[in-house]
């Protein structure tokens, strides 16, 4: 994405050196662990870096959409991938949920602290049987009184350790058929009989909490519901644009900062007497990777420019979250190719490039997703 202003090159800047200080030196061992601290949230917030474009009013610094994508490119220029898809979750997903369908109660009371990190939130949307397919969702809220009571389950659950807020996708009419029937609701984790599972065991984005979620008879009175009963599915469809988008923006940076990385190695690394950057294979792979990337962020930056108008139509940005990840796959397999053995290191930054990678073409909806969002819009 290219910085029109120098706000935007100084913000950059800032995120930059942030994200160079006080996250990449410790980004390996919290990968290790496979959590990084909550304390990474509050620093984050004092930096000003979450959910950027939350309106003044409610805490936030009302800026464009760039600046919250500045944010998420830069978390994915210093390979820190597992803490970008958090990041998303948080700001770019339900920070915007809230303020696009919120009261002014629920407003008020989530996006200041979501600003400033004291509050972390996920999304719950999938369940053990039910995925892609969101229809078949089972999590059920009932009505009693003036209450809801939750009983369900959800699983890979993005910053399910460290979250406070989950919006909750729940069944509120058995009868209803389809997408109709579906709610969302605001729950609090000190919540009774909300109960988080283990932290799951991934093959990439170690850094990042994913877990799986239970409810057992969780009340939540009815201004937990977020948007209108029984319309949750419009509001998760009004907000696809933007969670598809932010991974296609990902996506490009990531593969940007794999094949930098390999740039410097192949010049360094000697075989048969010479740099492997001096082997024609290396010399053409790495042209058609930086082509590969360059015509996807001139398409990434041409959704950008229509999500800002409003003109970003869900075919064309189901084919930017389709290209952008299976790209993003081809150019981190390719830069480890170039890496020999040592790309298979977990002390390589192309290692983690590679497995971080593979999760793009599956959440936020799958590639064969995708490909049907698009088909109906090609063979309308
Ligand atoms: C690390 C991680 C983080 C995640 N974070 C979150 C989160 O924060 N919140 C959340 O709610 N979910 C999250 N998810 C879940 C993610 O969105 C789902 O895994 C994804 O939507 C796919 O659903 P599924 O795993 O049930 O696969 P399935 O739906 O079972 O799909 C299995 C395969 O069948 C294919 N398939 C399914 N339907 C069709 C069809 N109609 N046509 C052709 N092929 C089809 C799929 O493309 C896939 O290849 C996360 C997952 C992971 C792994």
């Amino acid at each position: 994405m290219s910085d029109q202003t120098a706000e935007l090159q100084l913000f950059r800047d800032n995120v930059r050196r942030f994200m160079q200080t006080e996250i990449a030196p410790d980004y390996e061992q919290w990968d290790k662990e496979e959590i990084f601290p909550r304390e990474v949230w509050n620093k984050m917030g004092d930096q000003g870096l979450l959910a950027v474009d939350v309106p003044e009013q409610y805490g936030g610094y009302g800026t464009s959409f760039h600046f919250s994508m500045i944010i998420m490119e830069e978390i994915q220029r210093a390979n820190c991938s597992g803490l970008a898809g958090s990041v998303a979750i948080h700001s770019d997903i339900v920070a915007h949920y809230i303020v696009n369908h919120g009261t002014e109660e629920q407003k008020q009371r989530y996006l200041p602290k979501m600003v400033s990190g004291e509050i972390v939130a996920a999304l719950a949307m999938t369940e053990p049987g039910a995925g892609s397919d969101l229809q078949g969702i089972r999590t059920y809220a009932k009505k009693d009184g003036d209450e809801f009571v939750i009983n369900g389950s959800k699983t890979f659950i993005t910053n399910g350790q460290h979250c406070d807020l989950v919006v909750v996708v729940a069944k509120t009419n058995l009868e209803a058929p389809g997408s109709r029937g579906t709610t969302l609701f605001l729950l609090d984790t000190s919540t009774p009989g909300f109960q988080r599972g283990r932290n799951l065991e991934k093959i990439g984005m170690h850094a990042s909490d994913t877990s799986e979620l239970f409810f057992e008879d969780v009340r939540v009175p009815a201004s937990a519901v977020l948007g209108n009963v029984d319309a949750g599915f419009g509001v998760m469809m009004s907000e696809l644009q933007r969670e598809r988008l932010t991974l296609a923006v990902g996506a490009v940076a990531a593969a940007e900062n794999v094949l930098e990385e390999t740039k410097t190695y192949v010049k360094e690394r000697k075989a048969f007497g010479q740099d492997i950057a001096s082997f024609q294979n290396t010399k053409f792979r790495m042209a058609e990777m930086a082509t590969d990337i360059r015509i996807h962020r001139s398409f990434v930056d041409e959704c950008i420019a229509k999500f800002e108008t409003g003109d970003l139509d869900v075919a064309t940005v189901s084919m930017a979250k389709y290209s952008t990840s299976e790209m993003q796959g081809r150019v981190a397999d390719g830069c480890l190719q170039l890496h020999g053995g040592y790309g298979y290191m977990r002390e390589y930054g192309v290692a983690r490039a590679y497995v971080d990678a593979r999760i793009q073409r599956i959440y936020g909806g799958t590639t064969e997703i995708m490909k049907e969002l698009i088909s109906r819009e090609v063979l309308k």
